[in-house]
């Protein structure tokens, strides 16, 4: 694939976003365009080809399907017009912290909190892509207690809200911090332990530990490790919390953003998905346009399977009191803006002369 134009292929500012997606329909001619450049892909028997229908739909040349440009992704089916759901991923693209969901409540008029909440959600849960590239070179490996200022449990369950996460971080030479990945644990012992890392770090990667005993066995499933030891650091007078930097300043930026943005009120049902979304745009903090990461997220979002909200709200445990469907009444009105006709210029502001 030729290289993506800031532009062209995604709005460079805020207001080359604007001036682009000014109806539903650019919103819509822009999935259309994402998800079958060049040519009609019948999703259901993978034809090539086919007529677009009076009302916007795909005829399949092959097997006579209808298809809508929205059908299969994570826009199906909603009741949210495009305007909206793109405005809510340019904010979820291009906000250094992402957005809540009662900002985004607020910030598109969406009548219900619930609305709001199981949009970001959605967007969430497209960010992990497949067959993605696991980390490489040196990779600092740990786990956390998320959700919790309790230092010291370890290898036991969870106390309270807190969860186990397992983190891996790219540790660039001699300082800098690269790609990172994190996992929610069972506990911390080998088996848990051992499929964190060899599904986030490529085979061969140097893995820097602590001497916990869960680690143990690594070099046998073809990495390098390297064991760094609490006692050892002591004795040479080190701070034994700074062995794994890198996972240590990647752990608290991500406790930081639960705290800040969430203010904390992450489910532990929904944790994943949150240190989903931290990871996602951790890894791409870098990146040379807000407007491309805002590309990346609708690319996802338009190659995803559907999310329905029950598997939202299922996640990993039942919640005690389970949250209300959004009703007709939490969709938001479209975004299109017609002309206002500068309202201010008919107003008195009581001066005279
Ligand atoms: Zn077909």
């Amino acid at each position: 694939m030729a290289a993506l134009v800031a532009g062209i292929h995604y709005p460079r500012s805020a207001g080359e976003f604007q001036a682009w997606f000014r109806t539903d329909a650019d919103c819509l001619d822009y999935l259309e365009w994402l998800r079958w450049p060049g040519r009609f892909v019948c999703p259901g028997c993978g034809h090539t080809g086919g007529w677009r229908l009076g009302d916007g739909r795909f005829w399949c040349g092959g097997c006579g399907a209808r298809t809508s440009v929205t059908a299969g992704t994570i826009f199906d089916r909603t009741r949210t017009p495009l305007t909206v759901w793109f405005t809510a991923c340019w904010l979820f693209a291009t906000q250094k912290d992402g957005v809540s969901a009662l900002s985004l409540q607020r910030a598109l008029a969406i009548g219900s909190y619930q609305t709001a909440w199981a949009m970001l959600h959605r967007l969430r849960s497209v960010l992990v892509r497949p067959g993605r590239d696991r980390l490489a070179g040196r990779v600092e490996v740990d786990e956390t207690y998320i959700g919790g200022e309790e230092p010291g449990l370890r290898g036991g369950r969870a106390r309270g809200k807190k969860v186990l996460t397992g983190i891996a971080v790219e540790a660039k030479e001699p300082t800098g911090i690269g790609r990172c990945r994190m996992a929610l644990l069972a506990d911390g012992s080998s088996a848990s332990l051992h499929p964190f890392v060899t599904g986030h770090v490529e085979p061969g990667a140097t893995v820097i530990t602590d001497a916990w005993m869960g680690y143990h066995g690594l070099a046998g499933l073809g990495y390098v490790h390297q064991r760094r030891s609490q006692r050892a650091a002591r004795a040479r007078g080190d701070d034994p919390g700074e062995l794994l930097p890198a996972v240590h300043r990647v752990a608290s930026l991500a406790k930081r953003w639960l705290l800040s943005t969430h203010q904390g009120s992450v489910e532990e049902a929904h944790l994943q998905s949150y240190l989903d979304e931290f990871v996602f745009r951790f890894n791409r903090r870098r990146s040379a346009s807000r407007g491309l990461v805002f590309y990346r997220v609708l690319e996802l979002a338009a190659g995803h399977d559907p999310v329905r909200y029950r598997n939202i709200v299922a996640g990993k445990r039942p919640r005690k009191i389970p949250p209300t469907p959004p009703t007709a009444r939490g969709h938001p009105p479209s975004l299109v803006r017609s002309p206002a006709e500068r309202p201010w210029r008919t107003a008195d502001l009581g001066y005279s002369g």
